[in-house]
């Protein structure tokens, strides 16, 4: 089974294509020739992801999943959330990110966080949403450089290092998109059964 995943992330694209079963062949943006930044406007991770998967389905025709994700600390309510890739600016860049997390929890004793990932995907006419999410805690300082985004900072409960220290693949089994992707995994393959 051909599937769109909408993203520009070769990162993310990697990830996901390590946790896909080899029937289901996996195309990129670049491999569908589209390399349009596809806006997301959505308020919640839900309908950003919505926007991406169908922005795919309507102007190529194909079957498409997309997965938009946030983190959302517990002390700066739920921020910052789905602005997460922007959070210290538009330019996306990470260590200001990180640098601007930790420095708004200075002083707090609650660092409870979760990453949290929707999938949207549209098969056949249909369409789907599963979520995934990995609680934790924000650490005081970048520990590792694995990974992307802000995993230097962020410790799973049940871990004594960070998503920047862990190997990818203990990452991939226990994190919000895994779980998710495992989720949407599970239905691709009840489906084509
Ligand atoms: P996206 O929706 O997957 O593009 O994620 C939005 C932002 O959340 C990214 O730019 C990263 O800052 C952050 N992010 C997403 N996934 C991860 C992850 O697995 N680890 C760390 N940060 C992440």
């Amino acid at each position: 089974m051909k599937l769109v995943f909408a993203t520009h992330n070769d990162h993310k694209l990697k990830e996901v294509q390590q946790l896909l079963p080899a029937s289901i062949q996996l195309l990129s943006l670049k491999d569908i020739e589209c390399f349009d930044e596809i806006p997301e406007t959505g308020d919640t991770l839900e309908e950003n992801a919505k926007i991406k998967a169908d922005y795919v389905t309507h102007t190529y025709g194909l079957n498409c999943f997309s997965d938009d994700t946030g983190l959302l600390v517990d002390a700066l309510h739920g921020a910052p959330g789905v602005f997460s890739a922007r959070y210290a600016g538009d330019q996306k860049n990470a260590k200001d990110n990180m640098q601007k997390l930790l420095s708004e929890l200075e002083g707090r004793n609650n660092r409870n966080a979760h990453f949290k990932t929707m999938v949207h995907l549209n098969l056949n006419g249909e369409s789907y949403a599963f979520e995934g999410i990995v609680e934790g805690i924000i650490t005081k300082e970048e520990q590792g450089n694995g990974g992307f985004g802000y995993d230097p900072i962020f410790r799973p409960n049940g871990y004594e290092k960070t998503f920047g220290e862990l190997p990818s693949e203990t990452k991939n089994a226990i994190s919000h998109r895994g779980r998710a992707i495992e989720k949407l995994v599970d239905f691709l393959k009840k489906y084509a059964s």
